[in-house]
């Protein structure tokens, strides 16, 4: 094996996903997540060759976890294959249009971009600054959930607020989920022979998070997340659009402070909070087979909404050539897939209910009949592929 691998890390404030991928052939050799770091049971656990194995880390945090992993990754003679380390990071603001090499400036201007991003860009920046330290002499990447929208024009991005926070602070639209979008438009071009540059794509990345992004001609032109990730569609946990008022209707009605309200938006809302019941999707279903009513509102909700936004991106791309669905969601619920292609039939859309039934448990493919004018796929997203693409192609 020749050394051109490269270790993917994506670092979250308590956690860190890696995984080890061959750029040309899109192996995974292994892959992993360290949790609960900086507590008392951290751990770190991992998949080789098929088994399963796990390290209790005592206490460690991101240093820890990036040193074990260092080790572990050498007893299984994987470490020397390495050629690179690419990282995600969720927030370049403006600054960031694409991926880059890793140097002094550039993770200066990660951290600048970090008020945009105060949960995220930190602990993105203490697994790079990990990396480095215990992978010494491996060129590093960084690989940005935001530049992908980044050619999205000024009335898409812009809101209608007091032009001074944009102009002063950045306060705009940025989106999220990059990095799914850009592997996803091109597998979907490539699966329908559309040619990149001369394409109309809607693509919705349904997972825990869910947004959509409108892809003119192989650019981002439009997307329903926002500044952050709660606007947009319904979610797990998040509310997706409201009337901003809830804050003060909350807090007035309430007394529930700014930081209250923050935490009911993206952690107690979108189908959690209208099923009461559950944020997972399966979850969801389950409860509407039985009978459920709050759980088949949720799902009513969800997928009205979701039509609804989809019909509103095909604004930015002027028509539409393919609606491409993945993530967890996309990937595998049929009923949400079929229940959203039936309402957005006037664009196009005639769904095959076979071929929607067999598109699921990672089998991809068309899932509109052969007459329908507007094509709709299903694609299985691999962002740690993408990130190991974009890192190979930098060194
Ligand atoms: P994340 O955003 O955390 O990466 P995923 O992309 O893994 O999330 O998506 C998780 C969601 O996918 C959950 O809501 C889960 O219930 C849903 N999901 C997974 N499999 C199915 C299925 N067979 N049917 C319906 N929903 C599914």
């Amino acid at each position: 094996m020749s050394k051109e691998n490269i270790l993917v890390i994506n670092c979250g404030s308590s956690s860190l996903k890696f995984a080890v991928i061959n750029p040309k052939s899109g192996e995974e050799f292994i892959n992993g997540i360290a949790e609960r770091l900086g507590s008392p049971e951290a751990f770190i656990r991992w998949k080789f060759e098929g088994n399963k194995e796990r390290e209790e880390l005592n206490g460690g945090a991101h240093d820890a976890a990036v040193a074990a992993l260092l080790t572990m990754l050498a007893d299984k003679g994987l470490k020397d294959d390495i050629a690179a380390v690419g990282h995600r990071v969720v927030h370049g603001g403006e600054t960031f249009k694409e991926s880059c090499l890793v140097n002094e400036e550039v993770l200066q201007a990660v951290e600048n971009c970090s008020h945009l991003a105060p949960l995220h860009n930190p602990a993105n920046l203490i697994g790079i600054k990990a990396a480095g330290k215990h992978f010494p002499g491996l060129p590093m990447s960084v690989v940005f959930d935001t530049s992908f929208h980044q050619t999205m024009p000024a009335e898409a991005y812009t809101y209608a607020l007091p032009y001074e926070f944009y102009r002063d602070h950045g306060l705009r639209k940025y989106g999220f989920h990059g990095t799914s979008y850009r592997f996803v438009a091109k597998a979907a071009c490539e699966a329908l022979g559309l040619p990149v540059e001369n394409s109309k794509l809607i693509i919705a990345h349904l997972g825990n998070g869910a947004s959509a992004a409108a892809v003119l001609n192989g650019e981002g032109v439009d997307t329903t997340m926002g500044l952050t990730p709660l606007e947009g569609l319904v979610m797990g946990t998040r509310c997706g659009n409201v009337d901003p008022n809830v804050f003060s209707f909350l807090s007035k009605t309430y007394g529930y402070s700014l930081d209250e309200i923050t935490d009911i938006l993206n952690k107690k809302s979108g189908l959690l909070g209208i099923s009461e019941l559950s944020n997972d999707c399966r979850a969801i279903e389950e409860a509407c087979a039985e009978g459920n009513q709050q759980a088949q509102l949720a799902l009513d909700v969800f997928c009205y909404v979701l039509a609804k936004q989809l019909a509103g991106l095909a604004v930015a791309t002027g028509g539409v050539d393919a609606l491409a669905f993945t993530g967890g969601i996309g990937e595998n619920s049929d009923a949400i897939r079929g229940k959203v292609l039936k309402a957005l039939s006037f664009l196009g859309f005639d769904l095959d209910d076979q071929k929607n039934l067999d598109c699921r448990f990672g089998n991809e493919g068309v899932i509109t009949t052969d007459s329908s004018k507007a094509t709709a796929i299903v694609v299985s997203t691999n962002e740690e592929l993408m990130i190991a693409k974009d890192t190979a192609a930098l060194i």
